[in-house]
């Protein structure tokens, strides 16, 4: 009865892809792709690692495959989420509009939704191919609670209108919690424990990591 429901509330199944560095991966992003799959109606949550995020070449960003491991912990027992290592095994830098270009042929029979930080989502416009990006696709910006919109928005909607009804904003109190916080907690030797999920607590302590950042 759900599903026929669905069917009939539109057209194609949709499917999330929820992008993110992850360094590490924490309760608030899990969080955010479980709101958006309740909210937007995704079938699936496909997670995406970047392997070398283009705005963070100067950054000590932690090696892809142990970003990559730390994400396969934390989403395995949810059903609903998926891992692909499409951007920790392609050379060269992560941009976004190649990932979505792979997608679109790969899983030709979905609407595509992608969800990252409202924080990534303002910077959008100095990302390559922009605009192209934004017709493609829907976005979803995970909000942190009490961030306003409203002016990127306004922005987006007069400068590009082709964009109108593409981008949404959910709220998600849980993206309180941070991995800069949760890098700056191991450094100064404080609790991360009940920020992220515990096998990757372990992991990240096993593997050293962000101890001397
Ligand atoms: P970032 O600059 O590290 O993050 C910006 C903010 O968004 C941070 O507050 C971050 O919180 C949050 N955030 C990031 N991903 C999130 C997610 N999936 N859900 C909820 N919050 C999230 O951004 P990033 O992680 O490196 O990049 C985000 C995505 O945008 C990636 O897929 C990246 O490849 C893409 N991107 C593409 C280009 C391009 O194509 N030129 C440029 C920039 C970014 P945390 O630090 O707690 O995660």
């Amino acid at each position: 009865m759900t599903n026929m429901k669905r069917v009939a509330l539109h057209e194609k199944p949709r499917l999330g892809i929820m992008g993110g560095t992850f360094d590490p991966i924490h309760y608030g992003h899990l969080v955010a792709a479980e709101m958006a799959r309740g909210e937007f109606d995704l079938s699936k949550v496909l997670f995406i690692p970047s392997g070398t995020p283009p705005h963070k070449i100067r950054r000590d960003v932690s090696a892809a495959n142990l970003r990559y491991e730390m994400v396969e912990l934390a989403i395995k027992d949810n059903p609903a989420f998926d891992l692909s290592p499409l951007e920790i095994e392609r050379r060269g830098l992560s941009y976004t509009v190649e990932t979505l270009r792979i997608l679109r042929r790969t899983w030709p029979e979905y609407e595509l939704y992608f969800i990252t930080g409202t924080d990534a989502l303002l910077e959008i416009f100095s990302w390559r191919e922009a605009e192209e990006i934004l017709t493609m696709i829907q976005f979803i910006g995970a909000a942190r609670p009490g961030f306003d919109a409203s002016d990127f928005l306004l922005k987006v909607q007069q400068e590009h209108p082709e964009t109108l009804g593409r981008i949404h904003y959910l709220e998600v109190p849980a993206l309180a919690i941070s991995s800069t916080d949760i890098r700056a907690r191991v450094r100064n030797k404080q609790p991360i424990r009940y920020l992220l999920p515990e096998p990757v607590r372990l992991f990240l302590q096993q593997h050293g990591l962000y101890d001397a950042e």
